[in-house]
């Protein structure tokens, strides 16, 4: 039209979009909200930039040495030499990227050999690698779950299942929060004929909670089920061989598919599905994540790579990682501070605040003396939770431990959350 063609021609002063219109408006509340914690002094937790990343436990925040606390870098590979020098050769021999999905041109050496990494770490027949551990999920639950079939999972899942779900077209059935009374209820109302998966994680990565996977299992597989475990927040360091809370239940021969990340343990990023199932290679065909996005950089793959084959012995850091946590949750116990978790179930130690406020004021005192904790709420949260997550890494040293106590005692006590 004219109007397109010949800019000059617009208003020079356009009347503000009626409020109706604006798509933006929406999040109207929102920025509200937010600008009322900022104009209560606080830092924004939402917009932490690391200055400077020191070493697995330690960065430079607001121009600060601060202990941290709140990645998920649990087994501490992300500084390790050889990952680094891994990462390095790839960036050199193949360049930045791949320009291309995994179909197309966008499979190199280093993505074979990273499923082939895999396929070791995790003694399976088959593994894909997708471009993030959200993805992973995004594809395999919408891909392995069609039109008037089922998937069912727990009420607590992380945002990835549940997207999962909404890409896909089967029917979604949820259960309560580790309830195996619940879902066997609910699985007894499904049609028994049709195809149905069912999806857990085997550790809840709000409250540092693991599920019950035996008797969760021993019911999907008495109804019927598929079951794909997400083992994201455990790989490296639950079960013999560190495959996950599976593994630890001793479940391997009857979970169909796990799913993974790099993001965690691994140390860089990337996500991941292995499984035994003959047919699995038919995911590659068929799972629009996998397909429609380019796929990791060479040098993510490659570093993916030597980190899973060290973690595939990585006993010393496994038994450092359960000692600190177990540490950590018992210093907080001790203390008076309520816990996600009775017990050191996991590497994640949830502390429970009163409101976002007590949570937000707490969070500040820790980091103004230097000690970064993950701040989380709803709907990130379950039950309308504020929590600050700890979650602990294998290279936190007792030093850093004694301090990480000591912080929270002072901040605590401070605040009165704790007497
Ligand atoms: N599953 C779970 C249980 C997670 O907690 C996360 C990330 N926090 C993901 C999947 C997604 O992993 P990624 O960071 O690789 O996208």
């Amino acid at each position: 039209t004219d109007a397109i063609d010949t800019p000059e021609k617009l208003p020079e002063n356009p009347a503000p979009v009626a409020p109706g219109r604006d798509l933006m408006s929406k999040f109207d509340g929102l920025i509200t909200e937010r600008q009322a914690l900022l104009d209560s002094g606080v830092t924004d937790p939402f917009a932490i930039v690391m200055e400077q990343v020191k070493s697995p436990t330690e960065a430079v925040i607001a121009g600060r040495d601060t202990i941290l606390l709140g990645t998920y870098n649990y087994m501490g590979m992300t500084f390790d030499p050889d990952v680094i020098a891994a990462g390095h050769a790839a960036l050199d021999q193949f360049g930045s990227g791949t320009n291309g999905s995994r179909m197309l041109n966008g499979t190199f050496q280093d993505h074979i050999e990273v499923e082939q990494a895999l396929r070791d770490f995790y003694g399976v027949s088959g593994a894909i690698v997708f471009s993030t551990g959200y993805m992973a999920n995004l594809g395999m639950i919408s891909t392995l779950a069609g039109k008037g079939e089922y998937v069912i999972l727990d009420a607590d899942s992380h945002a990835s299942i549940y997207d999962g779900c909404k890409q896909g077209n089967a029917e979604i059935v949820r259960f309560r929060h580790n309830d195996v009374t619940d879902l066997d209820k609910r699985l007894g109302r499904l049609p028994a004929e049709a195809g149905k998966l069912v999806v857990l994680e085997g550790v809840y990565s709000m409250l540092g909670d693991i599920a019950p996977l035996k008797e969760m299992v021993a019911v999907a597989k008495k109804h019927g089920c598929m079951v794909l475990v997400d083992e994201a927040h455990s790989m490296g360091f639950f079960g013999p061989n560190g495959r996950g809370v599976y593994e630890d239940q001793g479940l391997e021969d009857q979970v169909d598919f796990v799913v993974g990340t790099f993001s965690k343990s691994v140390g860089t990023v990337g996500g991941f599905c292995i499984s035994s199932h003959p047919k699995f290679e038919a995911i590659r065909l068929a799972c629009r994540p996998y397909i429609f996005t380019a796929s990791l950089p060479p040098s993510v793959v490659a570093t993916a790579t030597a980190s899973i084959r060290k973690l595939m012995t990585a006993h010393e850091k496994r038994a450092r990682l359960w000692d600190n946590a177990r540490r950590v949750h018992g210093g907080l116990k001790a203390m008076g501070f309520r816990l996600g978790t009775e017990k050191p179930d996991s590497a994640i130690v949830a502390v429970i605040l009163e409101d976002q406020e007590q949570a937000v004021v707490m969070w500040q005192a820790l980091l103004d003396n230097g000690l970064y904790v993950n701040m989380a709420r709803p709907p990130a949260t379950p039950a309308g939770t504020f929590l600050l997550r700890c979650s602990l890494c294998a290279e936190h040293t007792p030093e850093q431990i004694e301090r990480v106590i000591g912080m929270f005692r002072a901040a605590g006590q401070a605040i009165g959350v704790i007497r």
